[in-house]
């Protein structure tokens, strides 16, 4: 019997971008001072730990602590968070202050990007960093409250914010990015930001603003920044980018028009690339020596998936 899942790809997309290997099980209904309490004297707690925007990882690329090493490098208690639970173990993250030493022959402090990148810890502890990282850098960002300015003290194992003052409670945040490959029968467009590295062409993106629609914000982007309209939107897949608390939206998009009008304050160069070019790209043996974004970047899988359905 046809089910109304048919045709979906056998592996889901969004399983095959950088940051997407989370296996926390979070448990988010039982969050509370009660299950930090328990986590905290449980003896398998492990601890990821941040120092600012850098991540602490021991030689051989293991990123968990214990309790103890945790306190000796600084970590408060008061403000540890609570990720989940891993094989039933509790998995915690702190951030040290910035002023700790640490012994850099002992521990590498490395940003996650390089870490992804490089792939130097297993894709199920990048996922994991990626949910402390977030969590992290929103803390350190929200210390007061926004309703009345009192300072707000850390609730239910990180995922809460309460204000002493006025009672407000304030939840972290994720902010919806649409990335997008717009496309027009054998030919895709890319576009170069002042900051990628030298060659590198990649999808189209911006931040979703409220009340609009995914599909409104991918057809406003590609406009704003291109010049080029589009017509119909499909959803391809999601990633966890914390950098430093996103969710990027990929979408393939439907080019009604060719010509381009680049915002020359965002983007470098946009130009259309021709669906062998973009194999090149990939590949990495394009005559001219552009490339494509690295596969820890939903932009490739995005492009990948276009070329591939050929
Ligand atoms: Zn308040």
């Amino acid at each position: 019997m046809a089910s109304f899942f048919d045709g979906l790809p056998a592996v889901e997309p969004s399983a095959l971008v950088g940051f997407a290997g989370n296996r926390i099980d979070r448990r988010s209904e039982h969050r509370s001072a009660e299950t930090v309490a328990a986590a905290l004297t449980d003896g398998r707690a492990r601890v990821y730990l941040f120092r600012g925007d850098l991540v602490l990882v021991k030689a051989g690329g293991d990123p968990l602590f214990t309790g103890a090493e945790a306190n000796g490098l600084g970590a408060s208690c008061e403000d540890v968070m609570l990720l989940g639970w891993a094989d039933d173990a509790p998995r915690l993250a702190a951030t040290i202050p910035e002023t700790t030493a640490v012994d850099e022959a002992e521990i590498t402090l490395t940003n996650l990007r390089a870490l992804a990148t490089a792939g130097a810890v297993s894709p199920e502890h990048l996922g994991a960093l990626a949910q402390g990282r977030s969590l992290a850098n929103w803390h350190g960002r929200h210390r007061f409250c926004a309703n009345c300015g009192a300072a707000t003290t850390i609730a239910i194992g990180g995922y809460r914010r309460d204000c002493p003052a006025c009672g407000t409670q304030h939840f972290p945040r994720t902010d919806p990015v649409v990335i997008m490959l717009a496309t027009n029968g054998e030919r895709a467009l890319l576009g170069r930001q002042p900051q990628f590295p030298p060659g590198m062409y990649s999808c189209l993106a911006g931040f979703l603003e409220p009340g609009e629609t995914i599909e409104a914000a991918v057809r406003r982007e590609t406009l704003e920044e291109s010049g080029v309209r589009i017509g119909r939107v499909r959803y391809h897949a999601s990633q966890p980018w914390p950098f430093p608390a996103s969710l990027m939206i990929g979408c393939h998009a439907e080019a009604l028009s060719a010509d381009i009008r680049r915002d020359e304050a965002e983007l470098e160069d946009c130009r259309w690339f021709s669906r062998d070019e973009v194999k090149a790209m990939l590949a990495g043996t394009h005559a001219e020596g552009f490339t494509a974004p690295s596969p820890v970047a939903i932009a490739n899988r995005l492009v990948r998936a276009w070329v591939e359905a050929s």
